[in-house]
């Protein structure tokens, strides 16, 4: 963009100083052409004097001679203000005007440009004054020759010639100072608005280059904050997996310390009877080393697989949870399903269901009789809805909203991972669906997810 705006600056830089140039030479031409029509009008004046006095006619032969040097330019004016400018005859005239050969075609260019412009059209006038007074010098030149040549010129005859050359000579000087005069004007003119372009176009490319400066300072500054961002967010990602190493040696170890306690207690015992609630100890601790395996490969599987989107039964997908979940000593599982297949990805809502089902079972609440979880699938405006209610233990109201970050376990809870609800969150997050949680501690919980329908 800065590149095109200087390009296009420099080109009218180039542009405008171009002509500008070539007007003001031809200024130049026309001001030098003007001292040698004021020259030839004056020595024309002199030599008629001379003749008029003297009577010689080689002063009359320089008379005509420098009055041509007047007439050639008028041929020039004249052959220009044609409609269609005769270029030759201007040419011819220019010549005959003294004009230099080099400055033929500026003077012929000028005219032709400018010749309705105000400035140059008041100069063309003074001009066309000018010629006319030049006529009145060539028919007084003439006049005086015809007498010469029948007889003589009067003294009273020579003092009125005289006079009226005189008269002439003034009114013409006047008319050639204003030509100048405005010559000049025209010239400063150019040079004043040539100024003011010049300057309007550098204004243009100092805005757009620090414009152009700005966006680069601040794309510089974008990067560096993204860059410094990326780093605070890998110091962080590191600081997780530290702290998921940690927790995973801590909750693969925990179960096979208990086992090999129970196992040291087991050796001493010979009653098959007492041996018995050691090895449903030991069953429970393999249950929970389990789950936590199946939910580090429900980890690793969702953040490697995206989303994979299919028809699904969800009756067939709640069946299956219920089935994995059937060891729920004590706890009734219910289901009361609206909806039959939705466009989502099975395993996901399996992994959703699954962890939010055996959550259910192990924060039941041993303290009362009846234990019961339900599963509900509905529909609700433009969503699915499933719904895993439970009579367990509860969240308490500080625990809610944190309960879905990584390794957050609410409460005294001391056996788990942590890891559950992250899943589901994620999960639910990667389906473009919302999970919200409503819970009474010591009464009950319900989990709600929404699916896009
Ligand atoms: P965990 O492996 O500890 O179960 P989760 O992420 O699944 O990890 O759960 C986080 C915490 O939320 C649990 O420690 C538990 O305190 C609480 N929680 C989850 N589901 C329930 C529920 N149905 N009833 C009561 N508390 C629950």
């Amino acid at each position: 963009m800065l590149l095109v705006i200087v390009g296009l600056a420099s080109a009218a830089i180039i542009v405008v100083n171009y002509y500008s140039i070539r007007i003001l030479s031809g200024a130049r031409a026309y001001n030098k052409g003007e001292s040698e029509y004021s020259k030839g009008q004056k020595d024309a004046a002199a030599s008629l004097t001379k003749y008029i006095y003297l009577g010689n006619e080689e002063d009359y032969t320089a008379f005509i001679n420098n009055i041509r040097v007047c007439q050639g330019d008028r041929d020039a004016r004249i052959a220009l203000s044609l409609q269609v400018p005769d270029r030759d005859a201007a040419k011819r005239g220019f010549l005959q005007g003294r004009n230099h050969p080099a400055d033929i075609n500026v003077l012929i260019w000028v005219f032709v440009h400018f010749k309705s412009l105000p400035m140059f059209s008041k100069a063309v006038n003074i001009w066309v004054d000018g010629d006319a007074m030049v006529n009145e010098l060539c028919q007084l030149g003439q006049q005086a020759h015809q007498k010469m040549l029948s007889g003589g010129i009067t003294d009273a005859e020579k003092r009125t010639f005289l006079q009226s050359i005189s008269s002439n000579s003034s009114r013409l000087t006047v008319l050639e100072q204003a030509f100048s005069e405005t010559l000049g004007q025209i010239s400063r003119t150019i040079a004043l608005n040539v100024f003011i372009a010049d300057v309007a176009i550098m204004l243009v490319i100092v805005v757009s280059a620090m414009l152009s400066a700005n966006i680069m300072i601040r794309g510089l500054a974008r990067s560096k904050k993204q860059i410094v961002d990326q780093n605070e967010k890998l110091q962080i990602i590191n600081a997780e997996l530290d702290k998921f190493v940690y927790n995973v040696t801590h909750d693969l170890r925990s179960p096979l310390a208990s086992l090999s306690g129970l196992l040291d207690l087991i050796q001493h015992e010979t009653d098959p009877e007492e041996m018995k609630p050691y090895i449903l100890m030991m069953k429970d601790s393999l249950e929970r080393q389990d789950k936590f395996i199946n939910e580090m490969l429900d980890f690793i599987k969702s953040k490697h697989t995206g989303v994979q989107r299919q028809e699904c039964s969800l009756p067939a997908i709640v069946d299956n949870v219920i089935a994995q979940n059937s060891h729920s000593r004590g706890v009734k599982i219910y289901k009361e399903i609206e909806l039959d297949n939705i466009d989502s990805d099975a395993l996901k809502i399996q992994v959703i269901l699954n962890n939010l089902v055996s959550n259910s079972i192990k924060y039941s609440d041993s303290k009362k009789a009846d234990r019961w979880v339900k599963v509900r699938t509905y529909r609700r405006a433009t969503e699915a809805v499933i719904e895993v209610a439970d009579n367990g233990i509860g969240i308490r109201q500080k625990d809610q909203d944190r309960i879905f970050d990584k390794f957050y376990m609410s409460g005294d809870n001391k056996h788990s991972a942590g890891l559950g609800l992250y899943l589901v969150k994620d999960a639910v997050t990667q389906l473009n669906g919302r999970i919200e949680v409503r819970s009474e501690p010591g009464e009950s919980s319900t989990f709600m997810i929404s699916l896009p329908y």
